[in-house]
């Protein structure tokens, strides 16, 4: 060695610096937020702020009209220390590669917190599925899933389904996998239809998670659901289960708002007549037994609990100054932006963060890929019951961390999660 020899330096990739209010820049300041609470793991901070692996592939498919189409389809595995890749797949014409890198760590993040022994990924297509016929989103999500398929694998990385992906999707990306492979891997997706190795109880899973951790919380702040008012953004998989069971615990659902609108009902709507009307007209525009409000207003409602289970960026600078409620609890990935977050904690607002409150979805997800393995499938009972403690468990150990640190429930979560993969990592150590 001689003394001309310089330190490498250490450049940050192209694709890594992101546009600071873009998602993958607001998970980089949450991580932020966390480094000084993880000790001497602090060392091995980078490897939150690097994706693992990062996947960019052409998606052509023959349209219907005999022309062809390209499509733009990214998986990203941001984390893999703890087990293999877990996150959804994404089909909408705004996803990003920035977006798709923020939702895999997210997923890191959300695995390790309610400790399910995966790491974090996501993909997504940039396309709007609407403009496309049954057949060439077949075409499409079989050419994507080739693509990925040298990354994917039931041991390495397990998509599930996102926005505009379902459990036919799901059907489809497990059987190009297997006619790749040559045999059935009902292991590489979850989400699947109970039929070809999905699960009981995956549909409802997410929003009986945000109520059992709701309910959890709502006890911590002295707040009684059976007398609680509660506003829900999205009234979909996520939004209508929740609001169901908050309905049946004797919560009064006062607002629900979704792309058609927003409704309102001080002593409560008929919650399964909503959700009968939601499912015959695809939106709660239309309900008659209930008032119409304008949708700014829905951030002002009088409630008690407030659910954004809609889209990402709702509660914003704009609006958070007007919240009523004294529990946010997040059903939707990224719902509130950093300056909202300290708006509603500076106004003793409590905020369950995505990464815990819509864990439950992921946990039903593993329980999915463990029956897959074992080819042994549970009962919607003893899934539920699983799912109910792990949830529980999850967030007592979240809720003490706050505790202790004096933090917000967003980074003790991330303080819990971050320790779990950077512990993993230590463990592992670097190869070679
Ligand atoms: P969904 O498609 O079933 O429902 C989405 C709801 O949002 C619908 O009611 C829709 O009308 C409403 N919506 C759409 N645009 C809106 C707008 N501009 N304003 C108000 N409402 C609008 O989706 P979902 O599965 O319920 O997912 C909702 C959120 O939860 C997403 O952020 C998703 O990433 C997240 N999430 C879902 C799961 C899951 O298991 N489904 C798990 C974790 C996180």
């Amino acid at each position: 060695m001689t003394s001309a020899m310089s330190t490498p330096t250490q450049t940050i990739p192209s694709y890594l610096q992101a546009d600071k209010l873009g998602p993958w820049g607001i998970y980089l300041q949450q991580v932020d937020r966390v480094v000084p609470y993880l000790g001497h793991l602090a060392r091995w901070e980078e490897t939150l702020r690097r994706p693992k692996r990062a996947l960019i592939v052409d998606v052509p498919i023959q349209l219907d009209n005999g022309t062809v189409a390209h499509f733009e389809g990214y998986r990203v595995q941001h984390n893999t220390s703890r087990g293999p890749g877990k996150g959804g797949v994404r089909f909408h014409q705004d996803v990003t590669l920035s977006e798709v890198m923020a939702l895999s760590a997210w997923m890191s993040i959300k695995n390790a917190a309610v400790n399910v022994p995966f790491g974090g990924a996501k993909g997504g297509i940039r396309v709007d599925p609407k403009t496309l016929s049954l057949g060439e989103l077949e075409r499409m999500t079989r050419r994507y899933t080739s693509e990925i398929g040298i990354i994917i694998g039931p041991t390495k990385d397990i998509p599930a389904p996102d926005v505009n992906t379902n459990e036919q999707i799901m059907a489809w990306m497990m059987d190009t996998y297997s006619m790749n492979e040559g045999s059935t891997n009902t292991g590489v997706v979850t989400g699947k239809p109970v039929d070809l190795g999905g699960s009981l109880g995956r549909r409802d899973a997410t929003g009986r998670g945000v109520y059992t951790v709701g309910v959890e919380a709502a006890q911590h702040i002295g707040l009684d659901i059976s007398r609680a008012r509660v506003a829900i953004q999205g009234f979909g998989n996520v939004g209508g289960v929740a609001g169901r069971l908050f309905a049946e615990a004797g919560a009064r659902i006062v607002a629900v708002q979704d792309h058609g609108g927003t409704i309102y009902q001080a002593s409560g709507l008929d919650v399964p007549a909503l959700l009968a009307h939601v499912a015959s007209r695809g939106t709660v525009a239309g309900f008659e037994a209930a008032e119409v409000i304008e949708d700014d207003k829905f951030w002002e409602v009088d409630c008690d609990i407030l659910i954004p289970a809609a889209l990402e960026q709702q509660i914003t600078a704009t609006n958070a100054g007007r919240i009523k409620a004294r529990l946010v609890i997040e059903g939707a990935n990224g719902p509130t932006t950093p300056e909202a977050d300290d708006i509603l904690t500076d106004k003793g607002i409590l905020v369950l963060p995505d990464v815990i409150a819509n864990a439950g979805g992921v946990t039903v997800s593993y329980f999915e890929w463990v029956q897959d393995f074992s080819s042994f499938f549970w009962s919607e009972d003893e899934i539920n019951a699983r799912l109910v403690r792990i949830m529980k468990e999850a967030f007592a150990g979240i809720w003490q961390v706050a505790q202790d640190n004096k933090v917000t429930l967003r980074t003790a979560t991330f303080i819990v999660a971050c320790k779990r993969i950077l512990h993993a990592r230590e463990l592992r150590g670097l190869y070679p």
